[in-house]
């Protein structure tokens, strides 16, 4: 077995784990998926071993390359904004950074598409789905905010890094009756989170929260 799934017995321990769930269940969440799938995913698995005593905490870790990991709360939201309805069958991720959300996705969504700019990180989490046995996901190096045209259209799009606008292309490879989660805005100020959903009659906006996610760089990797 892998030597990474044994650190410290204390911080990947169960107990540690189901704190965070409670938290999370304090702060709002109540999808029970949502938290059946946060309760299984090793998110410590994700991050530097020196700071994986820290990854049960709800919060954003640094993953190097000026990136983070999400933190818990803000992906237990998007994923709920995305299954409201009804667990979508396709889904693409842009921003795989640590490919913990991805992970969340995987346990959900029967297809995770997932789309990361940063080769190294894209490397990374590529490896650790293969470790993990999460045989549903597929990873891309590009510019994400294009999407992932040749697997289009998606029936659900989380975007885990903050544009300052809605990229057109997102929209268009959503399928009708599809959602997009996305936040919006400059990394200086709270940014919104945004849910898109895409009906016969037009785009339907709602925001979720305010958050702060890295920016999404456009342009060439
Ligand atoms: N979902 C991630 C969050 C990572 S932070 C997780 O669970 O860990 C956001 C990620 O978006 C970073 O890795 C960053 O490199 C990536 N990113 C930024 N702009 C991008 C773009 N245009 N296309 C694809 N990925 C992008």
């Amino acid at each position: 077995m892998n030597s990474k799934y044994h650190v410290g017995i204390g911080m990947t321990s169960q107990r540690t784990r189901d704190r965070l769930i409670t938290r999370l269940e304090e702060k709002g969440i109540r999808n029970e998926r949502v938290l059946e799938a946060m309760r299984m995913t090793p998110r410590h698995l994700f991050v530097d071993e020196a700071l994986a005593s820290r990854a049960y905490e709800d919060t954003a870790l640094p993953i190097g390359h000026k990136q983070t990991i999400s933190q818990p709360y803000v992906v237990a939201r998007m994923t709920e904004a995305i299954i409201r309805d009804g667990i979508p069958n396709k889904v693409l991720e842009v921003g795989t950074g640590s490919g913990y959300q991805g992970a969340i996705l995987a346990a959900l969504i029967k297809d995770v598409y997932t789309v990361e700019r940063v080769e190294p990180l894209y490397q990374q989490a590529r490896r650790r789905a293969m470790e993990l046995g999460l045989r549903n996901i597929r990873f891309k190096l590009s510019d994400g905010a294009w999407g992932w045209e040749s697997y289009a259209p998606y029936d659900a799009i989380v975007v885990t890094a903050a544009p300052k606008e809605i990229p057109e292309a997102l929209v268009e490879q959503l399928d009708e009756n599809g959602r997009l989660v996305i936040p919006v805005g400059r990394t200086s100020e709270v940014q919104d989170l945004l849910l898109l959903h895409k009906t016969k009659d037009g785009i339907v906006k709602e925001r979720l929260d305010g958050v702060s996610f890295v920016p999404l760089i456009q342009g060439s990797v």
